[in-house]
């Protein structure tokens, strides 16, 4: 399920990867596009400019040369006579062919009625012009020199006009035509590829078209127009590059220019191919840019797949590792110096207030807080060190804890080991001894108590004197111990039957036990004799102790009435164990010999 979940998670970070990666291609795609079209369209304006330039230089060339045809001398008369020769201009148009701007250049002189007297391409003349040549009658009625684009009978043509005066009189115009050949030659020069367009407005218009090719319903106005774009133009249809914009296609920039007669009219299209600059080298860069990105987002996929995997390996083994951890019945947690960091599920068994490590350290700081002070038992500071300093310093030592929690007692055998240097963290783990630990408790409590009465016995009281002795010899304190016997017990015990004796020792020890200090330690030294040593109590008191036991045993009717005889000696510095007793025995002694049922000092 979760090898199911991380394999979602990597699919969909890298869809989200891939996915970003192409919309930035596709973005910057876009961005290089843009910019590739503005650069189409600086290239479209240019070529727009340089056609209009060519346009403009054949106007001035046309008007310099018809500035001249008018300032001969001679021509306006020739004109009224209507007596024009008929190889009039011929030297000058042999000349103009061979200059740039011309390939081509026709010559005509009508006069002011509209009859044209001089044709310099046919013998033909004398024929009106009115009516059929609308331009005239603007013409003739500004009297003014002109350029204009229009179709005539043969073709799509440029028209010079220069009115001829004889006397301030206007008598007629001469007019030079010429077509765009030349233009497109020159364009040629510039990489530029030229197919002129005329309308064919109606079919007396234009009859004899001097290129004789035509493209669907449009004539070809420039002879030299190259085959392959005019059958490109057929074959795409050539209404659709009558645009103003332009058109990218074929590896070719296709600019269309319209061309436009005296009255603002479209008249034909001048369309121009050029290879644009740069598209090639745009291509090439976008395909590249493409490849790297795409290899760089599956590369950037594949390490993000990685990474992904690698942190859900290393969760897994820290999951099989805590697991392990989890399992163990042993407590085992982490430990700075100072507090715990970290705890295993044994841990929770014990402290079971608590479900997690933060439940834990909110309340308390360290597992030390709760170790039970008592001998034997490791303590939070030992003198000046920590437990744990301790335990690491002591490491050949066994270490037991006694906790305390929920009121109930623990005990633990206790381990330290550093794991991280870096952290200062310990790993500590702690043993549940305590089912032993009681049970050797229970056995150690045996091994000093009498079964009868209950109370402590003779090997008791041997370490006890000995270590009382030892800490009022130390300390200068003062310690007192009554010994006492009981009367004629022998008596009793053949009267009454020694279950009977049994039976009177229990219940006495029981009202003794109830007389004396929690401190004091009451043994049963031999069958019916006792000594109780009492700590901190001098001469005096244990006497009036004994004296108050005397008493109340003698007034007690605990099932049959008994006397006790009493001993009691102060410890004296320096004396052994043995001379105490000694003393002991000679007062409980003495006290049987003077009658006993009483209390004697031992000196
Ligand atoms: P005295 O006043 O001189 O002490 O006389 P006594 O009879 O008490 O003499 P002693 O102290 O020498 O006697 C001890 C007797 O205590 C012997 C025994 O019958 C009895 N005795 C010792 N241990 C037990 C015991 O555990 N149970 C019973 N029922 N009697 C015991
Ligand atoms: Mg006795
Ligand atoms: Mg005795």
């Amino acid at each position: 399920m979760k090898a199911y979940k991380t394999f979602t998670v990597i699919v969909v970070i890298i869809f989200m990867l891939l996915m970003g990666g192409f919309a930035t291609i596709r973005y910057i795609d876009l961005k290089k596009r843009n910019i590739l079209n503005e650069n189409y369209k600086l290239q479209s304006i240019n070529l727009k400019g340089k056609l209009f330039n060519e346009i403009s230089r054949k106007k001035e060339s046309t008007t310099d040369i018809a500035i001249g045809l008018v300032s001969v001398p001679g021509l306006a008369q020739k004109v009224i006579d209507k007596d024009v020769p008929l190889d009039y201009y011929g030297k000058l148009i042999q000349k103009l062919k061979k200059s740039k701007a011309y390939k081509n250049a026709w010559i005509q002189i009508i006069n002011k009625d509209g009859i044209s007297i001089y044709r310099s391409w046919t013998a033909k003349r004398y024929d009106n012009l009115r009516g059929f040549r609308k331009d005239l009658d603007k013409i003739f009625k500004y009297k003014k020199s002109g350029f204009s684009i229009s179709i005539g009978k043969f073709d799509l043509s440029f028209k010079t006009i220069m009115p001829i005066y004889k006397d301030k009189s206007f008598v007629g115009i001469v007019e030079i035509i010429s077509h765009f050949n030349s233009i497109a030659d020159n364009l040629k020069n510039s990489g530029i590829n030229s197919v002129v367009v005329a309308i064919k407005q109606n079919e007396r218009q234009l009859q004899y078209p001097f290129s004789k090719l035509s493209i669907g319903k449009y004539y070809v106005a420039n002879i030299n127009a190259p085959l392959k774009f005019r059958n490109y133009l057929k074959k795409n249809g050539v209404e659709n590059y009558f645009n103003d914009s332009y058109k990218v296609e074929n590896g070719y920039l296709i600019v269309s220019y319209p061309i436009k007669n005296i009255n603002s009219k479209i008249i034909g299209y001048y369309i121009m191919f050029k290879k644009p600059s740069g598209i090639q080298n745009g291509n090439f860069d976008l395909f590249v840019f493409k490849l790297v990105s795409i290899i760089l987002i599956i590369f950037l996929s594949l390490i993000v797949a990685g990474v992904i995997l690698f942190l859900f390996i290393l969760k897994r083994q820290k999951e099989h590792y805590r697991n392990i951890i989890d399992s163990s019945t042993n407590i085992m947690i982490t430990n700075n110096m100072i507090k715990t960091t970290d705890a295993n599920k044994a841990f929770f068994k014990v402290f079971s207030r608590y479900s997690t490590i933060d439940d834990f350290l909110a309340e308390n700081e360290c597992i030390c807080d709760f170790f039970v002070e008592e001998d034997g038992y490791l303590q939070k500071k030992i003198g000046e060190i920590t437990w744990l300093k301790y335990i690491l310093e002591n490491h050949d030592k066994e270490h037991k804890a006694k906790i305390h929690y929920f009121g109930r007692d623990y005990y633990f055998l206790i381990g330290a080991s550093l794991i991280d240097d870096s952290t200062n963290e310990y790993c500590i783990v702690l043993t549940d001894i305590t089912k032993q630990e009681v049970y050797k408790k229970e056995l150690e409590l045996l091994t000093i108590t009498d079964p009868l009465t209950k109370i402590k016995n003779r090997r008791f009281y041997e370490t006890t004197i000995s270590k009382e002795m030892n800490r009022a010899k130390r300390h200068s304190v003062p310690l007192s111990v009554i010994m006492f016997d009981i009367d004629h017990f022998k008596n009793i015990n053949d009267k009454y039957g020694h279950d009977v004796g049994d039976e009177i020792l229990m219940s006495y020890c029981k009202l003794i036990a109830l007389l004396i200090r929690e401190e004091d330690q009451f043994c049963r030294v031999g069958g019916e004799e006792f000594i109780i040593v009492l700590p901190h109590l001098r001469l005096e008191n244990a006497i009036k102790l004994a004296e108050k036991l005397r008493k109340t045993v003698e007034q007690s009717k605990e099932i049959i009435p008994i006397t006790i005889s009493f001993g009691v000696v102060q410890y004296i510095q320096g004396e052994t164990k043995e001379q105490l007793y000694k003393r002991l025995d000679k007062a409980l002694y003495m006290a049987k010999k003077e009658g006993r049922n009483r209390v004697v000092v031992g000196r």
